[in-house]
């Protein structure tokens, strides 16, 4: 069969043939981990170019991150060459649903160059909104409406949809009173939120023919990866769009649904076939990722749960190394056998680029940065904000997203006293005020209250050098290059210098921060476009030219692999989460174990999985035992290793009985019946050396503290 394939056609294997082949019709991928599905989309892609089926402009390609579509636009250019520079649909369903909301803006209210507001923002906003509507914030908090609402919006819910019962779940009943005077809000603000980009799309092309018939006759092709992960809003959208040439092709895996806490429906997989009747389902079960002992370490995991669809997983792989159990005593000792693990890996000859480790929750990371900071190994974080959820960051861009949207009201509001020049909370709220009354935005009112005797002279004299001074950056907008624009409003406005002025440690770093805002603008074609990356980035993996080690947490590495898998803090309450364990539902206990099956396969050759005895929690040492899901792992799969005497038997001896999920676990205590033996062991290796206090610490400390190990995490 050399005979002639095309190149991208060359190494796949029957099915995955048939997947890139099945152009016509719906097609659903349905698959384990590391079997190709990716890879048959890819290929997918850059036959339906290649055979000139469509223009890349006719192409609907939804990846699950922004890095997943670079690749993807790498390896298909590969291919096509020059082509897929015109790919302007290949994305996230953000980045996409961004796109196509700026075109049509106006039809649902906004202006096109609305502004995408965070969660900081959202949260700012409906505290605001709570207050204005009589409401006590401490017995309704702004999080728990933020959460409704976008749990609404994630099920394609727009204000009118909302039913008494949904909005008897907010305030006794002013759910949707609320929802509703949110939506009016981001309105005059020209702002939208994450759950926004999509919902009013869908409003759209329910209400507007014109422009649905527009999206369904230009998508020739429509390809979804990560299929299992979408949600009902995403859902309703892909099904509209796919309606005129059905020809959808979703690639997915039920078990690695892991963002139901975000709405996703795995339903949606078997919605499929009825939604698209006839669709070819293709099943691919070889395996290309793992080793065996990988494999079987992972689907014993998931054997654990449930209602799955089942698969079938091979690999023609050498059995090579077992996965690696490393039980050691404490987190600094965890961070510090992994950077021992991977400098024996570097000294050998092996790329740091071979190497994840992957966290639960994203404060896990700092024990890591710290030690490989010390012992200067070079990593990267990667997934969350991390670098743009920095205050002095998030103060920067504020600058300049008044600058950029002068109805950016919450920017506004952020530095209209940052750095403090004199303006009191009176001064702020006389703004307010005039703002409200006359349904005009803060800048506007903050100008106009500069007419009247209303503030102190002091008050008045401040507020006038700021409006002056962000009238005069916007009109520098228009002749300066954002970098230098960015670096001037910085100094002018007397935020560098407000840095510069503070002698704490962190202000050297902060002001580094700042240095790097403005270079990473210099990537941007213009202002807009790099607020908009801004409020869209997942990744912040810059510049990659020198090698580094991986540190991410299981959520965002999933899709990815690496050679060498170090899975961190295996202990019960830290994964499964303390949050799995409150909620007690078998399902949130399921999807833990999605993760860890997740997690496992993101290993090529080498899997090694550390769990510690003892835990620093908000400053308290606390015993833990380690996770049910070590105890889950087929023994002959497995090498364990305990730098304390006893390691494995005890986690055997705690999971032996592992029958009933919750026997081990009573609710809400977060402790298993080894508890008190772990606690033991503890005292066993008490030398100098280690922290002795963690034992009496636990035992006041509960599980009351660890509430808040949280996925910490938002992907978009
Ligand atoms: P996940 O479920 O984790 O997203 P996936 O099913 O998308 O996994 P891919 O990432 O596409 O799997 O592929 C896993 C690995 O197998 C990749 O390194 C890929 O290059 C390789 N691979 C895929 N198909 C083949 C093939 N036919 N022959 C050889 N290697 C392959
Ligand atoms: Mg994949």
């Amino acid at each position: 069969n050399a005979s002639g394939d095309p190149p991208y056609i060359a190494g796949l294997n029957a099915p995955q043939r048939q997947a890139v082949l099945t152009t016509d019709g719906p097609v659903l991928v349905l698959a384990g981990a590391g079997t190709g599905k990716t890879a048959a989309l890819t290929a997918r892609l850059a036959h339906l170019l290649y055979t000139r089926k469509a223009w890349p402009s006719e192409i609907l390609s939804v990846t699950f991150t922004n890095k997943a579509a670079r690749e993807m636009r790498e390896r298909v250019g590969r291919i096509v060459g020059d082509v897929v520079e015109g790919m302007p649909w290949l994305g996230t369903f953000h980045a996409i649903g961004a796109k196509m909301l700026r075109r049509h803006a106006e039809l649902v209210g906004l202006q096109s160059n609305f502004t995408i507001l965070d969660t900081d923002d959202q949260l700012r906003l409906m505290k605001q909104l709570i207050t204005a509507a009589d409401l006590d914030e401490k017995r309704w908090p702004a999080r728990q409406l933020a959460g409704l609402i976008d749990g609404w919006k994630n099920k394609g819910l727009t204000p009118d949809m909302i039913d008494a019962g949904e909005s008897e779940l907010y305030a006794n009943g002013r759910g949707k009173e609320l929802y509703t005077a949110y939506q009016t809000r981001l309105r005059a603000l020209n702002a939208c939120d994450f759950g926004d980009l999509l919902l009013h799309m869908l409003t759209i092309l329910k209400t507007d023919r014109d422009v649905l018939a527009l999206y369904q006759q230009r998508f020739k092709y429509i390809m979804v990866d990560e299929y299992q992960d979408t949600n009902s809003s995403q859902y309703l959208w892909l099904r509209l769009l796919a309606q005129s040439h059905k020809n959808i092709c979703c690639v997915g895996d039920d078990d690695q649904s892991i963002y139901s806490w975000r709405g996703a429906q795995v339903e949606n997989i078997l919605k499929f076939e009825k939604d698209f009747p006839g669709a070819a389902v293709i099943k691919l079960e070889q395996n290309y990722r793992s080793t065996p002992h990988i494999l079987a370490a992972a689907s014993g995991v998931i054997a654990n749960n449930g209602g799955r669809l089942g698969k079938t997983l091979w690999t023609a792989e050498d059995a090579g190394e077992k996965v690696e159990v490393l039980g050691v005593w404490d987190g600094p000792e965890e961070a510090r056998r992994v950077g021992e693990e991977i400098e024996t890996h570097k000294f050998r000859g092996g790329s740091l680029n071979d190497i994840a480790i992957l966290v639960r929750a994203q404060h896990q990371t700092r024990e890591f940065e710290d030690r490989f900071i010390s012992i200067g190994l070079n990593y990267k974080i990667v997934g969350g904000f991390r670098f743009y959820e920095r205050a002095e960051i998030r103060d920067a861009l504020a600058y300049l997203r008044v600058i950029n949207q002068p109805a950016d009201d919450l920017a506004f509001e952020r530095i209209v006293n940052v750095p403090k020049r004199g303006l009191g909370d009176k001064a702020v709220a006389k703004v307010h005020l005039l703002a409200r009354a006359e349904g005009i935005p803060l800048m506007l009112a903050a100008a106009r209250i500069l007419d009247s005797d209303e503030l102190t002279p002091q008050a008045r004299r401040s507020l006038g050098n700021l409006v002056g001074d962000i009238a005069r950056w916007r009109d520098m907008a228009n002749d300066l290059p954002h970098p230098e624009l960015a670096r001037q409003i910085l100094d002018e406005s007397g935020y560098t210098a407000m840095w510069q002025a503070e002698k704490s440690t962190d202000a050297a770093g902060r002001l580094e921060n700042l240095s790097e805002l403005v270079r990473a603008m210099e990537e941007y074609e213009n202002l807009g476009a790099f607020l908009e990356h801004v409020s869209l980035v997942m990744d912040n993996e810059a510049t990659a030219d020198e090698a580094k080690v991986t540190i991410m947490t299981i959520h965002a590495a999933k899709g990815l692999e690496y050679d060498t898998v170090f899975l961190v803090g295996w202990e019960e309450g830290v994964f499964p989460s303390q949050r799995a364990l409150d909620e007690g539902g078998l399902a949130s206990l399921e999807e833990e174990r999605r993760l860890a099956y997740v997690a496992i396969t993101r290993a090529r050759r080498r899997c090694v999985i550390l769990h510690a005895a003892n835990r620093r929690i908000y400053g308290q040492w606390t015993s833990s035992i380690p996770s049910r899901f070590v105890g889950e792992l087929p023994p002959e799969h497995i090498e364990a290793q305990s730098s304390m005497s006893g390691g494995e038997s005890l986690w055997r001896a705690n999971w032996s009985e592992r029958a009933d999920p919750f026997a081990h676990v009573e609710r809400g205590t977060g402790r298993g019946p080894g508890w008190q033996r772990a606690q033991t062991l503890g005292g066993v290796k008490a030398g100098p050396s280690r922290v002795v206090e963690s034992r009496a610490s636990a035992v006041s400390l509960g599980n009351k503290g660890r509430s808040d190990v949280s996925l910490g995490l938002r992907v978009f």
